[in-house]
């Protein structure tokens, strides 16, 4: 029997970085380690790194340096604390983040968590370890399951990792240098982990990838899978209720996967599709492979296969040059599409990428400007698509207890938070409700018909 010890692990950037400290969670747990919220408690401290934006790393080496002061007192108490860098940063900076930061004992690359519990133990007995090969193992298939006490503590919404690396080579982009070549996992272990999930108490699952459309996993019957195949048999576990999945590339939405959003029920009517940018030039020089009328022509044909698909995209500004002119197509995209919400960023080189190479650097000021004129753009969309739900009916999965008593929050199938008064006990179930108020960062129902709501298995529960 494994000594009890505590784990803290802290995520930085996207949701494959969530997903992935929740594995890391599970695959410690069999070695003794249960998590805990406090710094200060845990015996090992994980740090679950972003390498996208510029100050991730820097923000990354204050921290060690905050743990290191708790380190250093735990030690001066006679119990040892062991500090671990995990994620994108780990793989691409390695055995310089020793350097420079001594108090670090291990360095685990993005594909490699799963030698974890062994890393550990090596590294009591004193060995400064780092570990950023591409394993030929099947890092998934190494991973111990999650616990179901750790699924439900989880919540009813969760994500599942379907597809790892890029093989897109964006020149803004670390991921293909970070995740490495795309890789997708076989039909069966989605399946199995879903299903898992499900039995647990899991009502929503979010499919996540770095390029999450280029999946390609072999089916259970050993022919290669789309993702639309992947989600069409997703569909079918029972007590599943609503599916999503995250980061698609416009090349990548294929036939199937659109004719999967018009045939689908528990697929959401609501699609994350980066464009990046509205001007073709620029669309080129960022190697992004299609070209603005290309997006324009997915979206619609993703509006053709159901009329009440909603959207919403990532932006850079100011890439290696980028005109005022390349700017005023970004913002007309964003008022022919109107997207409902979007993420947007000032560009940032990335060491090491082909963009931060490039002359014409846009200046700062200027990049700063055309980001603000971006925002208020998605912003006015953004509120016009909410506006448009008020007394309108919707179908809310309901997650967990608001901040008043008696309310409970949950999402829309366009990802609103809404805001109800409901009993406890509907929490993981979908409610009719109709919106009486829309807030400007969530929308506030009452339940429409409470009799309305389907019974589903709690598994567990
Ligand atoms: S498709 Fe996405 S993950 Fe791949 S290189 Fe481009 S931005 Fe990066």
């Amino acid at each position: 029997m494994s000594k009890p010890r505590k784990v803290h692990i802290k995520s930085f950037g996207c949701q494959m970085n969530v997903y992935d400290s929740h594995r890391m969670a599970d695959t410690l747990a069999p070695a003794g380690f249960s998590e805990t919220a406090n710094t200060e408690d845990a015996d090992l401290v994980i740090l679950n790194t972003c390498h996208i934006r510029e100050k991730a790393a820097e923000k990354v080496y204050s921290e060690i340096g905050r743990i290191r002061v708790l380190k250093d007192a735990a030690a001066a108490q006679g119990r040892p604390m062991m500090i671990a860098v995990a994620g994108c940063m780990a793989q691409a900076e390695g055995k310089e983040i020793i350097r420079r930061a001594a108090s670090v004992d291990l360095v685990v690359g993005s594909q490699n968590y799963h030698r974890l519990p062994d890393m550990i133990a090596r590294a009591e007995r004193g060995a400064k370890l780092v570990d950023t090969e591409f394993p030929v193992e099947d890092k998934f298939a190494a991973l111990s399951a999650p616990r179901r006490a750790a699924i439900r503590q989880r919540g009813i919404s969760s994500f599942v990792t379907v597809q790892e690396g890029c093989d897109k080579f964006c020149t803004f982009c670390v991921v293909p240098y970070t995740r490495g070549a795309e890789v997708s996992r076989p039909v069966k272990q989605i399946v199995a982990e879903v299903e898992r999930l499900v039995n647990a108490g899991v009502r929503e699952v979010t499919l996540i990838g770095q390029n999450v459309n280029a999946y390609h996993g072999q089916s259970e019957d050993g022919a290669p899978a789309t993702l639309g195949k992947l989600l069409r048999r997703l569909s079918a576990v029972p007590g599943i209720i609503r599916l999503r999945y995250t980061t698609s590339h416009p090349r990548d939405m294929d036939h199937d996967l659109i004719r999967a959003h018009g045939e689908l029920e528990a697929l959401m009517p609501y699609v994350h599709l980066p464009v990046q940018s509205g001007s073709d030039r620029m669309l080129a020089a960022m190697n992004r492979r299609h070209t603005r009328d290309d997006y324009l022509a997915v979206i619609d044909r993703l509006r053709a296969a159901r009329s009440d698909l909603a959207f919403s995209s990532d932006f850079i500004v100011g890439f290696p040059g980028e005109t005022e002119e390349d700017f005023q197509d970004t913002l007309a995209l964003v008022d022919e599409v109107g997207f409902a919400g979007a993420y947007s960023f000032m560009y940032s080189a990335r060491p090491g990428t082909p963009a931060a190479e490039m002359g014409d650097q846009v200046a700062p000021e200027s990049k700063a400007e055309r980001l603000q004129r971006l925002q208020a753009a998605i912003t006015r969309h953004q509120r016009a698509f909410n506006a448009a739900f008020a007394g309108r009916d919707l179908d809310v999965l309901l997650e967990k207890p608001g901040k008043l008593p008696g309310q409970l929050v949950g999402r829309s199938p366009y990802l609103q938070a809404v805001q109800v008064m409901a009993p406890h006990s509907l929490i993981g179930q979908i409610a009719p409700v109709t919106v009486t108020e829309v807030g400007s960062n969530s929308l506030f129902g009452a339940l429409t018909d409470e009799t309305r709501v389907p019974q589903l298995a709690a598994a567990g529960a």
